[in-house]
């Protein structure tokens, strides 16, 4: 049959990729006949490459014994396991978890709880309303959490439609944060002092939550927090009762080297709400969770009233199969250790390749997520213009060893700064 080009692209026209018939290991062949490494897993999601046995076979089980039921009317066990192992891998701190299809949608699911826990509370707070977000922050692209993001040419289009209930703060990036002479900790002193003073504008009762990527993703390309950092900002929401969020739709399930990347001891926090989806389902399936803190979900259950929301693909079984799947190969495969190994492979690699080059500014990141910014000028620091064209370039001359390599090019150009970073973030079963 003729190719009628009834999906709509992007462009409105033709899609710019070719037509992937097979994928196997971390490789996509083409129809044209290319083989492709997917140096980025996707979008950070195929941590598992394309080809899991043990995952397909789950997904295959789930969908001839229970492929969908109505999630408000009943259970089923995929659901309840992956849950119970999402809460569990946190070593009770946190207790519940809410299941949904995409990282857009989870994001919108923890404003949703957060404003709903101080509706339930005993005295409650319905003048809390307000999120506090972060410049080059990504929180996803449907209109709630769009308010938050910061990606200009995702957001713009848009802006007449987006809540007012959102503003930001800088982010923590010491590449294009710190001022000549500051320390770390001086640096990390300026950023709460920055969160407190939002607060106040803001008014410090009005704000729910303040929602940060744990590590900046695709619009920051890999921004790492300083030690200290989240201490000093969940300090500054404790102050004011608000809630803190962390976004681990990117950054989360091993991505780092530890299943939670707030695990990390210079992150140092324990978040009220965690986020995580992408690698959650390694993209054999759609599938993203909300994590809650005991301490919301006991506030929850002692108002005795419920949370108005509902989806229809909510806690969908093949989808949790897939994510339980998953996390199951990525424990008894011991990948965790993997991905901090490799990653020192690649940290030391993309360091030595190309680091002396002069259009490359900084490479910063952690475990398999890593970034590669280019500016204009090393010294001043000034970024190219926003364009896709190094997507393009990479794909035309990314050839090794017989093999293109597939790369991302995040940015795009946020309020305050446009840049390039090209994200490098491999399945965690690459090898050396
Ligand atoms: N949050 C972060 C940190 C992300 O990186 C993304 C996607 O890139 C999202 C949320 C949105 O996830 P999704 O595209 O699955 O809706």
């Amino acid at each position: 049959m003729a190719a009628a080009h009834s999906l709509l692209y992007k462009n409105f026209q033709k899609h710019p990729g070719a037509l992937v018939e097979s994928a196997t290991g971390i490789y996509l062949h083409t129809s044209d006949g290319r083989k492709i490494l997917d140096a980025t897993s996707g979008a950070a999601v195929a941590c598992l490459g394309y080809d899991n046995k043990r995952v397909q076979q789950a997904v295959v089980d789930q969908l001839l014994s229970v492929p969908y039921c109505h999630p408000g009317f009943y259970k089923t066990q995929s659901a309840e396991d992956l849950a119970d192992f999402l809460v569990q891998s946190t070593h009770g701190r946190m207790s519940k978890a809410v299941l949904c299809g995409s990282g857009s949608e989870a994001v919108e699911v923890a404003l949703k709880l957060a404003k709903t826990h101080f509706s339930h509370l005993a005295t409650p707070e319905p003048q809390r309303s307000h999120f506090i977000a972060r410049v080059g922050a990504w929180h996803g692209a449907t209109l709630g959490v769009l308010s938050l993001g910061d990606f200009k040419v995702r957001k713009e289009p848009f802006v007449s439609l987006l809540a007012q209930n959102a503003s930001r703060v800088s982010a923590c990036n010491t590449y294009r944060g710190l001022r000549p002479g500051e320390d770390d900790e001086a640096y990390v002193r300026r950023l709460a002092q920055e969160l407190d003073d939002e607060f106040q504008r803001v008014g410090p009762h009005r704000v729910c939550a303040f929602v940060a990527e744990t590590i900046g993703g695709s619009a920051s390309g890999c921004a790492m927090p300083v030690r200290g950092y989240f201490r000093a900002v969940k300090a500054v929401c404790e102050k004011y009762g608000a809630l803190l969020i962390l976004d681990e739709v990117m950054c989360g399930m091993g991505r780092t080297g530890t299943l939670h990347a707030w695990e990390h001891d210079d992150v140092g926090v324990v978040p009220d709400m965690v986020v995580v989806g992408k690698g959650l389902g390694a993209g054999y399936a759609p599938i993203s969770a909300v994590l809650l803190h005991a301490r919301l979900v006991g506030s929850f259950q002692a108002s005795g009233k419920g949370f108005a929301h509902g989806q229809t693909y909510m806690a969908h079984p093949q989808a949790a199969a897939a994510g339980l799947a998953v996390q199951h190969v990525i424990r008894d495969e011991k990948l965790l250790e993997q991905v901090r190994v490799m990653g020192g492979h690649l940290e030391r690699g993309l360091k030595a390749a190309l680091l002396s080059y002069p259009y490359v500014g900084d490479i910063r990141g952690r475990g398999l997520f890593w970034a590669v910014e280019f500016v204009k000028d090393k010294q001043s620091k000034v970024p190219f213009p926003p364009s896709l064209e190094l997507h393009a370039k990479m794909h035309a001359r990314g050839m090794a060893k017989g093999y293109e390599i597939a790369l991302f090019n995040a940015g795009g150009g946020y309020d305050g700064y446009a840049g390039d970073h090209l994200l490098v973030c491999p399945p965690f079963i690459v090898t050396e």
